[in-house]
């Protein structure tokens, strides 16, 4: 492929951003890719850092998988309830609905919060 600027020249490659050919004289490099210009460079690097943040967002390359945080909120809030019902169930030898009823609503909803992340695929 001849470079898109200097007929003649052989392209060592093809601009990232706008896909034209480039000679050695003229090509940019954007760390990450190679382009045309100033211009296409920080128009592929801003592209990289959105594929990142992309990436980030949807967990992928990751190996740990991170529970959504609203997940691991609810998860809290249902230990730190049932974990104060039984102890209160325990002292006045009668359950305390209200604090295990909590509880059990607490982890529905991290379960609930569970499946909609995993359904959608973002963690946050
Ligand atoms: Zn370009
Ligand atoms: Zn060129």
């Amino acid at each position: 492929m001849e470079c898109f600027e200097h007929s003649g020249s052989n392209s060592v490659g093809v601009c990232k951003a706008c896909g034209k050919a480039v000679c050695r004289t003229c090509v940019v490099d954007a760390g990450v890719a190679i382009a045309c210009s100033d211009r296409c460079a920080k128009e592929a690097a801003d592209v990289h850092e959105m594929n990142q943040r992309g990436k980030k967002l949807y967990g992928i390359g990751t190996d740990r998988k991170n529970l959504p945080s609203g997940v691991v909120m609810w998860l809290l809030f249902g230990a730190l309830f049932s974990g104060y019902g039984i102890y209160a169930s325990l002292r006045s030898r009668e359950p305390e609905w209200f604090l295990l009823l909590f509880s059990a609503v607490s982890f529905f909803i991290a379960w609930l919060a569970y499946h909609r992340a995993k359904d959608v695929g973002i963690q946050c």
